[in-house]
């Protein structure tokens, strides 16, 4: 199956926006073996959108359309797509109902402008906006499908998951389609992928691997291809061993899930406590750990020891050492993470402190030097890390290596 993107608007044509969606459509229908043989943005301009369609109508089986379906009057797409498929604009009792259900759950009073959101082509299949106003639409003509979705992304993500996905798959071989997430930390998008490259090549014809990186971690989506879920849930388990075998310490969880549930989830069966002594990620690790509810139970406090003379009066950094050695050392975060780890009567301290840049660097310590400590009540053990360039993602960057370090040092007990 071939197909294209077409997003419209002229935000995306002026440069105010970036067209995110085409990427995000593109990933997705790629994986389920459609093969994409164009991305283009257009105008919200009448003609242009009915040439585009007419075109595209001659060379692929499916288009993919996004944005422009708002109520406003910059937004075209709708009456474009009406005039080109030669159907009437009706009102929709059942997206009408949507949006009323969606206007009293938010309590809103429904517009006439919102009112008109429910008038759509008769000659389309609704697919269901759970977060929005705007349904999607399906055509038909001439052995091509024509799909429009709204520009929003979170919207245009929600319908085609929802609705647009399992539509497609049946379309394309009465196939059923199953996915699973491997989270990893600890090796960069290129590394891993090094590491695993045979163990990608040797997978089966209908499994396709995606990399979603994010700092510090990389998400490995598989999405596997058959008829019955039985069977593709045990294909895809079967690679997963596979895979773990390889990678068994980077591998944090088995689903699409934050590092800081995982840790907290430890922490909580385990019965410890937790406290943090951070410089360079400004409390960045506590920020992560109390975003997971519960997480009270586990989590006692922090310190943010920025300047040195916290170290010293809060958390028992020797002066001495801070002179000697610098406070990014080795020696400086394991007596922050002792210093708080006993101040706060805990379990374990995680103590971080690094150059998070763009100045502060030197040549024995560039710009992402980290030093991260985790001390327990049976040891204190420190690693560095080279972070990179970037402030924020240096950041983001310690705060999940922090995490992991903490997540090995529970597992070891
Ligand atoms: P609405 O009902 O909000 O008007 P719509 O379907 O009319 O939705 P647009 O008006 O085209 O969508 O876009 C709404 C917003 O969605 C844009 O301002 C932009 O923030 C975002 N958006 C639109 N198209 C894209 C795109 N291709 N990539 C990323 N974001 C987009
Ligand atoms: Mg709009």
């Amino acid at each position: 199956m071939n197909a294209a993107i077409i997003t419209i608007g002229d935000e995306i044509l002026i440069g105010q926006i970036v067209d995110t969606n085409s990427a995000w459509i593109a990933e997705n229908l790629s994986l389920l073996g459609i093969n994409i043989t164009e991305i283009r943005s257009i105008p919200d301009k009448r003609e242009q959108i009915i040439r585009t369609l007419k075109e595209f109508n001659q060379s692929v089986d499916l288009v993919i359309i996004s944005g422009g379906l708002g109520p406003t009057s910059d937004d075209i797409t709708k009456a474009s797509l009406n005039e080109y498929f030669g159907g009437q604009m009706l009102e929709a009792p059942e997206v009408l109902n949507h949006i009323i259900d969606l206007f009293n759950k938010r309590g809103f009073v429904l517009s006439e402008t919102n009112r008109l959101q429910a008038i759509i082509p008769d000659n389309c299949i609704v697919l269901r906006n759970p977060s929005g106003t705007a349904p999607g639409m399906w055509f038909e003509k001439a052995n091509t499908i024509f799909v429009s979705l709204p520009g929003v992304p979170f919207e245009m993500k929600d319908i085609f998951m929802l609705d647009l996905l399992p539509r497609l798959t049946e379309r394309i071989n009465g196939a059923m389609i199953y996915h699973r997430t491997v989270m990893t930390q600890g090796l960069p998008e290129s590394f891993l992928a090094a590491k695993i490259k045979s163990w990608e090549e040797s997978l089966p014809e209908n499994v396709k691997l995606a990399y979603l990186p994010r700092p510090g971690i990389v998400r490995l989506r598989l999405t596997a291809m058959g008829t019955t879920k039985n069977e593709l849930e045990q294909l895809l388990q079967i690679e997963i061993d596979k895979l773990h075998k390889i990678i068994p310490k980077h591998i944090f969880s088995f689903r699409d899930e934050a590092l800081e549930e995982v840790v907290g989830r430890l922490l909580k069966n385990y019965g410890m406590t937790l406290c943090t002594a951070e410089s360079c990620t400004g409390g960045r690790i506590a920020n992560l750990i109390t975003s997971v509810p519960g997480s009270s139970a586990y989590f006692r406090g922090a310190i943010v020891a920025y300047d040195n003379e916290i170290k010293m009066n809060e958390l028992s950094v020797e002066e001495s050492v801070l002179l000697n050695l610098g406070a990014v050392s080795d020696k400086v975060v394991e007596q922050m993470a002792e210093g708080v780890r006993k101040k706060f009567n805990c379990d374990y301290g995680i103590g971080v402190s690094g150059i998070a840049g763009p100045s502060g660097g030197s040549l024995e310590k560039p710009v992402g030097t980290t030093w991260i400590a985790i001390s327990s009540t049976k040891k204190t053990v420190s690693k560095m890390f080279n972070l990179g360039e970037h402030r924020g993602r240096n950041i983001e960057k310690a705060s999940i290596n922090a995490l992991n370090m903490l997540r090995v040092i529970i597992l070891e007990g």
